[in-house]
């Protein structure tokens, strides 16, 4: 079978390096395609130049190649329908639909959702102008949680310490600091906890944990600094403990995907639970859509089973025929190795050359923001360039692994952060 996979990051590089594994693409059996991909993606597929807002271009390569399976990586062409128009014309997809995947692409969506099904999560109120929302600040307490409603590349919450703030930000907001994103605002009571990540895979029907990750957000080390896309996680979190894990699946997980199907926008593909775990118990945060990126990177590295027959099988509203996810009972971390002036203006074009030393250590080295320069060598183009991804016995050991990686690596003009997975390093010496 011949499989397409949408997107070009590390967090794609990762589902690529596995797809590849797959016994759906063995011995001739079919070609992994993907678009637009990027240099380490191609290791593992044929890339190929597709516009992913042409929907109809995207499902006349998918007839023209006998694509029989579909994996969308990223949100943007989640949330723009892409699924929906590839599944009318009766391709596999995996990845939600356009209305289901307004469990990430609008927050109060799935803040409404959460009231309805019982389902914990804070406190909020979804304004639509600045009077109605500086009038909701008074039904909260500071720090003030605000969020553009719609997709705004992770940069849409505002967490504000008064109430001056609060107001500037809302200013902002409704003046159009995040476009669209931000002609409703959510106000959130604020929680206090320590964060995890979730995912379960799921057909709308059956739901299969697939596991839990801590990522780290700030640039600096000690979690310090501008918020980015992600400089580094580690999977399993031990601080999600199996009991904690059976509430998030009975309280959050489960209620969400029957309501979902209950309403009729039934969610299929990956389900990303962000959590905090509060006294009072998980609660959650916000939901993906999609693998996070660098989280997919780690669970990948852990997943044993055959990748494509599990998403074809998701695809297919199948999974109630296969077993449970397997997956190495080892801890993986990756380190991003991020080019200089990230999470700012990234310096592109930074030389990159021992790849391959840095495997020969034990670790996976996904490429995100590379591409092949003129000259043949491997050069950045992006602000995350490089995820460092090794497996150990606890997270100190795969910490030590990653930073051996990373350390055989020349990437003059890139850095990353020292410290990924120090609070659990910190506990495991305790
Ligand atoms: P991402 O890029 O991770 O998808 P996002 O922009 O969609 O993020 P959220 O995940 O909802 O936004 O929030 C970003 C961060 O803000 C959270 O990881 C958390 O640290 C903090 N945060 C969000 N909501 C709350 C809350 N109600 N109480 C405390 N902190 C919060």
């Amino acid at each position: 079978m011949n499989i397409l996979l949408a997107g070009s990051g590390g967090r794609e590089h990762a589902l690529a390096w596995k797809l590849a594994q797959s016994r759906l693409l063995a011995d001739g059996a079919g070609t992994l395609y993907a678009t637009p991909g990027n240099p380490g993606i191609a290791q593992h597929a044929e890339l190929v130049a597709l516009d992913l807002t042409d929907h109809e271009a995207v499902a006349r390569f998918c007839d023209e190649n006998r694509i029989g399976l579909v994996v969308i990586g990223p949100e943007a062409p989640l949330v723009d329908g892409l699924a929906d128009s590839l599944r009318a014309r009766l391709i596999s997809v995996f990845g939600p639909s356009q209305a289901a995947a307004q469990l990430e692409g609008s927050k109060g969506f799935t803040k409404d959702l959460c009231e309805r099904a019982g389902i914990p999560t804070a406190g909020y109120v979804r304004t639509r102008s600045l009077a109605e929302a500086t009038d909701a600040l008074d039904r909260f307490a500071a720090p003030y949680v605000l969020k553009a409603d719609g997709l705004a590349a992770g940069k849409g919450v505002v967490i504000a310490e008064t109430r001056a703030e609060a107001e500037e930000a809302l200013a902002d907001m409704f003046g159009g600091a995040f476009g669209d994103a931000g002609a409703e605002v959510v106000i959130e009571e604020f929680m206090t906890g320590e964060e995890a990540s979730f995912f379960a895979i799921t057909d709308g029907a059956t739901i299969m944990p697939f596991g839990s990750a801590q990522d780290h957000k700030r640039v600096g080390e000690g979690d310090t600094g501008p918020n980015t896309g992600g400089m580094g996680a580690y999977s399993p979190a031990p601080v999600l403990t199996p009991v904690l894990e059976a509430e998030v699946i009975q309280r959050i997980i489960g209620p969400t995907v029957h309501a979902m199907t209950n309403e009729g926008t039934s969610y299929s593909g990956v389900l990303y639970a962000g959590l905090m775990l509060t006294v009072e118990g998980p609660k959650l945060i916000e939901y993906n859509a999609r693998f996070g990126d660098p989280e997919c990177q780690v669970l990948m590295m852990r997943y044993e089973g055959d990748l494509g027959e599990l998403l074809l099988a998701c695809a297919d509203n199948r999974l109630a025929a296969l077993p449970a996810p397997r997956f190495s009972p080892e801890t993986a971390l990756t380190v991003v190795m991020a080019a200089d002036g990230y999470p700012g203006t990234p310096k592109k074009g930074g030389r990159i050359a021992g790849i391959d030393a840095a495997e020969a250590t034990g670790a996976k080295v996904f490429h995100a923001g590379t591409v092949l320069g003129a000259d043949g060598t491997l050069q950045s183009s992006g602000g995350r360039v490089l995820n460092v991804t090794a497996l150990g016995d606890n997270v100190t050991q795969a910490q030590a692994a990653a930073y051996a990686a990373v350390d055989a690596l020349d990437f003059a003009d890139g850095f990353c952060r020292r410290d990924i997975g120090w609070r659990e390093v910190a506990r495991e010496q305790t």
